[in-house]
């Protein structure tokens, strides 16, 4: 493997690899840039295949993390940790024990947090190890399901875009199309149910897209259609990669914005977006209310806070849109500009 080549590649940075042989532990620590301040991103616990695509993936993930910390205006850089699974029998809360233990030893230069893989269950042994650890039960100090957060800030994007693009001040009546009601996407029709919105939705569950009907009077639309739902926004809040050569040009809306990680099949994508007047709100800058919310628990947890702070995505989202029609520049690359005015402002 082409080490550093690696570290190169996504522009590092520090890495940390930790093995014990007792516990089966055998763990990587991305730390991508500290910049704003000490590393915060979730600990995954998958197996992998070899111990070079553990790496890329927490390389990939840390540096998505620095994107989204210094967009949402958070003091923490980007970090993200990779638990190989051991493939034989192994002691779940001895190896977690072992992973706190290694995490504690970098001095809160990295900060965990759940992501797949890993729950709450997991950070509350780590805790036992560390105080670098976020996403803790509630009863002590943690911040409890982020999807709520995630969806406001949701709801916040739409409404700046919805602003810029439609020149309207509020959702009444405008038609937003959900895909995937799961966590985020049910608290986001919940938001713009409340805020007079016409919701459609689809879900590969249909007790999912059913409860969106019955609880927010949603239109069910069959999973291949929702893309072509003539609406004025859509919102993709299931897997990655929704925007893609197949979906874009089948797009009736005229914004995309919704919660779901890496909407963009490739970067190229993003200039598609733009050339055909869709406004798309970045996802790292618009799915960042849950991040926000977890990093309260560094200080001490504070839902108002988070909440005051989440509201804030409209702001970013606005700056975004109007940068972007400004510029003629896709929403994605001003993005990323604007994270690296923040990162070098911060170096200076
Ligand atoms: P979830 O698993 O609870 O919900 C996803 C939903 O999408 C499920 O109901 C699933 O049935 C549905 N789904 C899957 N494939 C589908 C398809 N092809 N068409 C329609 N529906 C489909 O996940 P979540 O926590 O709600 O997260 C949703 C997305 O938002 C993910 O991409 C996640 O990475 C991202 N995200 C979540 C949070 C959070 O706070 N949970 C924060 C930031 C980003």
């Amino acid at each position: 493997m082409d080490l550093f080549g690696h570290l190169k590649t996504y522009d590092y940075g520090e890495v940390h690899f930790g093995l014990d042989k007792a516990t089966g532990l055998k763990a990587i620590v991305a730390i991508h840039d500290s910049r704003l301040g000490p590393s915060l991103g979730g600990c995954r616990f998958l197996p992998y295949d070899t111990d070079e695509a553990a790496l890329i993936d927490a390389l990939r993930l840390a540096r998505g993390m620095t994107y989204k910390a210094a967009l949402a205006g958070l003091k923490h850089g980007g970090g993200k940790s990779v638990l190989i699974r051991p493939r034989q029998h192994f002691d779940r809360v001895a190896l977690f024990r072992a992973f706190g233990k290694f995490i504690d030893g970098l001095g809160g230069h990295y900060i965990t947090a759940e992501d797949s893989g890993t729950g709450l269950e997991d950070m509350e042994v780590i805790r036992t190890a560390t105080k670098h650890v976020t996403g803790v039960d509630v009863k002590n100090g943690g911040s409890g399901d982020p999807s709520p957060f995630t969806a406001l800030g949701v709801r916040r994007g739409i409404e700046a875009c919805v602003k810029h693009k439609l020149g309207k001040t509020t959702l009444e009546g405008v038609h937003v199309a959900v895909q995937g009601v799961g966590h985020v996407g049910y608290h986001l029709c919940k938001e713009l149910f409340e805020a007079g919105a016409k919701i459609s939705v689809a879900d590969v569950d249909p007790l999912k897209a059913e409860r969106a009907h019955r609880e927010f009077k949603a239109t069910v639309v069959p999973l291949d259609q929702i893309f072509e739902v003539a609406c004025d926004v859509i919102a993709p809040c299931a897997l990655g990669s929704a925007l893609n050569d197949q979906t874009i040009p089948r797009l009736k809306a005229k914004i995309v914005a919704g919660a779901a990680n890496n909407q963009l099949a490739e970067p190229r994508n993003g200039d598609d977006l733009h050339q055909r007047g869709i406004l798309y709100a970045p996802d790292y800058a618009i799915n960042a209310g849950g991040l926000v919310n977890v990093a309260q628990e560094v200080t001490g947890y504070d839902a108002t806070v988070s909440r005051e702070r989440t509201l804030k995505i409209y702001d970013t989202i606005l700056e975004i849109a109007e940068r972007s029609t400004k510029l003629r520049s896709p929403t994605y690359r001003i993005a990323d500009i604007l994270v690296e005015e923040k990162l070098a402002a911060a170096a200076r």
